[in-house]
């Protein structure tokens, strides 16, 4: 596209940010997962989410069929850029604009695309991932949950386990098994099933943190119908590792927006002011900082390098290794800032803040398990990126 028209999509793109963000939505705070069954109470979070998805900017490059805008990759870049200005939080987050669309863009039937994009697009439904299950986490392919084809749907009867967010999901993306007889990553399939139905039972798991962020999930001759099989029957393997890397990538989610505001303040200088750090703890807060700042230019440049906004492949390994140690390495530092008193889990002696601060210290482990743990993303860089033996 000419550079005078993107200036001209630059200027239209602030003065249609300057105009319609409202001030509550600039800086940090939260950004709302979408669904029936959270509403959205903040009146100023229900706007900018309504005025957004009419504008096709909580899936900016969509297609406007599909509820997006229809950007090209330069213009998604200058309205990330315009966002980050006024640091514009995203309208809305979560699993549907971030795995199960892209994956529905690229493999999905004309009718799913219908029936199910533009309501992620306007953040009506949230969806939960129904993989992972009591004997099959980081070797997948062993799951269990079966699923056999009756007439105009599947029955489904089995179990997932760690299912983030299940319980206040409208819908569930699910790798099943349709063929026990053949080899195990040839009998698999993906499916999309609604969580409002008597065959689904959720029960919450609690953490160490205290909060229960995932659940177990129970299908007992639960539902989906068989226009919502995404694929192939028995060919779920392919694009349930596809959908990962959608994931792994956190690309996706910045397709959505700019959900953590930029600062150009030092996300450690507020709690140095607070709680003091001798040169070698501010060095490391610093060098962490740095990694941080350049993570998420190497980030921008995948978007820019890659065809149409696409999501690359087996790299994303990289990339969610890269965060998940960037986060932890995020939280031990701001606890070692904090001291004594990030060590504060409920009582008196401590403010709200160093609670909170404490719990995400333990909460935050999980990100070197979560989405595959850092051995397996290992195992994947050393066999699709370096091509080493198996
Ligand atoms: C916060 C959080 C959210 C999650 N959300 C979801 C969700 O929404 N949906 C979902 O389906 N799942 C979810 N998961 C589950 C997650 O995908 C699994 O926990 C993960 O894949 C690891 O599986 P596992 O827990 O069964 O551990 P295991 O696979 O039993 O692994 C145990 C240990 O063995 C190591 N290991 C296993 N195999 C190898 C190998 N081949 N080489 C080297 N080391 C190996 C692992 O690295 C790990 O340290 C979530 C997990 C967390 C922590």
């Amino acid at each position: 596209m000419a550079t005078t028209r993107l200036e001209e999509f630059r200027s239209e793109t602030r003065a249609w940010l300057d105009e319609n963000c409202p001030d509550s939505i600039r800086g940090p705070g939260n950004v709302p997962g979408g669904g029936k069954k959270v509403p959205i109470t903040d009146p100023d979070a229900r706007r900018w989410l309504d005025l957004c998805a009419e504008k096709g900017y909580t899936v900016p490059m969509w297609t406007k069929e599909h509820g997006g805008a229809g950007l090209s990759k330069d213009e998604y870049l200058i309205l990330l850029e315009e966002m980050r200005r006024i640091k514009a939080r995203s309208p809305v987050q979560g699993m549907g604009i971030g795995l199960i669309g892209p994956t529905l863009v690229e493999f999905g039937t004309d009718d799913q695309k219908q029936r199910h994009l533009p309501r992620i697009a306007r953040g009506e439904v949230r969806w939960c991932q129904g993989y992972s299950e009591p004997n099959a986490g980081s070797d997948l392919a062993s799951l269990q949950t079966r699923a056999v084809a009756d007439g105009d749907n599947f029955i489904i009867n089995g179990q997932k386990i760690w299912t983030s967010g299940a319980d206040h999901s409208d819908w569930m993306f699910c790798l099943v098994r349709t063929d026990p007889d053949v080899p195990k990553h040839e009998g698999i399939s993906l499916l999309l099933l609604d969580m409002n139905q008597s065959g689904v039972t959720t029960r919450p798991i609690r953490l160490i943190s205290g909060d229960s962020p995932f659940c177990e999930t129970f299908f007992d001759d639960a539902l989906a119908r068989r226009d919502d099989l995404v694929g192939q029957l028995n060919r779920g393997w392919s694009i349930g590792k596809r959908l990962l890397q959608h994931e792994r990538s956190g690309m996706t989610i910045l397709m959505g927006g700019a959900a953590k505001p930029a600062s150009d303040e030092n996300p450690f200088l507020n709690l140095i002011k607070i709680y003091g750090a001798d040169d070698a703890l501010i060095k490391q807060a610093v060098a962490h900082e740095m990694r941080d700042r350049a993570y998420r230019l190497t980030q921008r440049r995948i978007v820019e390098e890659s065809e149409d906004g696409q999501t690359p492949g087996p790299q994303t390994s990289i990339m969610e290794l890269v965060t998940a140690e960037l986060e932890k390495e995020d939280a031990n530092v701001k606890a070692l800032i904090c001291g004594f008193q990030g060590l504060g889990w409920e009582g008196n002696g401590f403010t709200d803040g160093e609670i909170a601060a404490c719990r995400h210290y333990f909460s935050i482990k999980r990100r070197s398990i979560a989405r595959g743990s850092n051995e397996v993303q290992k195992n994947i860089i050393a066999k699709r990126v370096l091509g080493l033996p198996d």
